[in-house]
């Protein structure tokens, strides 16, 4: 039994971009656990009966998506934390969503993307220490789409497992990333499948996407396990505050149809460093002349086990270590 800790910004984020993975991982037997950084204040609410919740005194959206949060665990059936929380007296939270980039509410005192990283270091090395997790997962170095809490996270973290003795540092760290050629066919499969009438937006290939869709070589292992996206929707949709959840689609407030894959792209990177480890094909071969990133594609030089893309399979493979 492996114990993997997925480390995000707010609450929804670890169903939005680590769902499938999560139910995966939590179906093979092994221990999962989120540690969420926020509770997601400044979210923007969908749904007009709790819309008397956004932007209101005293920040009544942040108890309510912390209850969404722990809804959603427990369909999933991980363990879940918040980062500074203190049941003893009655803390919720150690910091507050900053908002998206340029908005006032970075400048608020408890306002995450300010805080002394040092101190939030040791919050999550202290979870780290408690957890004693196998795996760790966060962001890419952009936050996956630039949202200042989620570069935080991604800093936050790295500078947590740096601080960590080597005995209390997981063996993986990974971040999350998604193959350009996955997010291309999505907005293909997107425009085949949700109803014109639905009102969402649809993207077109050539659009622009967020930072974390890289390409296909970056990305070293994949969880691919549609049998996953029955329990992953039935976890975002206890994120009612902030998503929409359809039938293989969702969305957020912005009302931009997104799919519900199946499959999750994650990068290896130096627990210690926070360095990129490219693809174990190319690690494998590296000094005999063999592959480099992107080369180990099908019958090529992929270890037993790797996927089309000459990704390795899971975040705890066996071909790959
Ligand atoms: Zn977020």
């Amino acid at each position: 039994m492996a114990r993997l800790l997925f480390v995000h910004a707010h609450p929804d984020d670890e169903t939005l971009t680590c769902g499938t993975t999560m139910a995966h991982h939590v179906a093979a037997g092994d221990d999962v656990h989120v540690l969420t950084c926020t509770l997601g204040e400044e979210g923007e609410v969908i749904p007009a009966d709790l819309a008397h919740l956004e932007g209101a005194p005293g920040d009544p959206l942040g108890p309510w998506r912390r209850e969404e949060l722990r809804e959603a665990m427990r369909r999933l059936g991980v363990v879940h934390a918040v980062l500074g929380e203190d049941p003893a007296s009655g803390q919720l939270s150690r910091y507050r969503d900053s908002g998206m980039a340029g908005m006032p509410s970075a400048n608020h005192p408890r306002a995450f993307a300010g805080a002394d990283a040092s101190e939030a270091a040791d919050l999550v090395a202290g979870q780290i220490r408690a957890v004693r997790p196998d795996v760790v997962v966060t962001y890419d170095e952009h936050g996956g789409y630039g949202h200042p809490d989620h570069i935080q996270t991604r800093r936050v973290t790295q500078a947590a497992l740096a601080a960590l003795s080597e005995e209390e540092r997981p063996s993986r760290v990974f971040e999350i990333l998604t193959p350009t050629s996955w997010a291309r066919e999505d907005r293909g499969w997107l425009r085949e499948h949700v109803p014109p009438g639905a009102g969402l937006t649809l993207l077109s290939e050539d659009e622009p996407y967020p930072p974390a869709v890289v390409d296909d070589a970056r990305v070293t292992h994949v969880v691919v396990d549609p049998a996953q996206v029955g329990a992953q929707s039935r976890a975002l949709a206890a994120h009612r505050s902030q998503v929409s959840v359809h039938d293989g689609h969702y969305a957020l407030s912005n009302q931009i149809a997104a799919r519900l894959s199946g499959r999750e792209g994650f990068a290896l990177i130096d627990p210690a460093t926070g360095a990129a480890l490219g693809r174990p094909a190319a690690r494998h071969t590296a000094g005999v002349g063999g592959a480099g990133p992107g080369k180990a594609g099908p019958g090529g030089a992929g270890p037993a086990g790797a996927g089309p893309g000459g990704w390795a399979p899971g975040l705890m493979g066996e071909t790959d270590a």
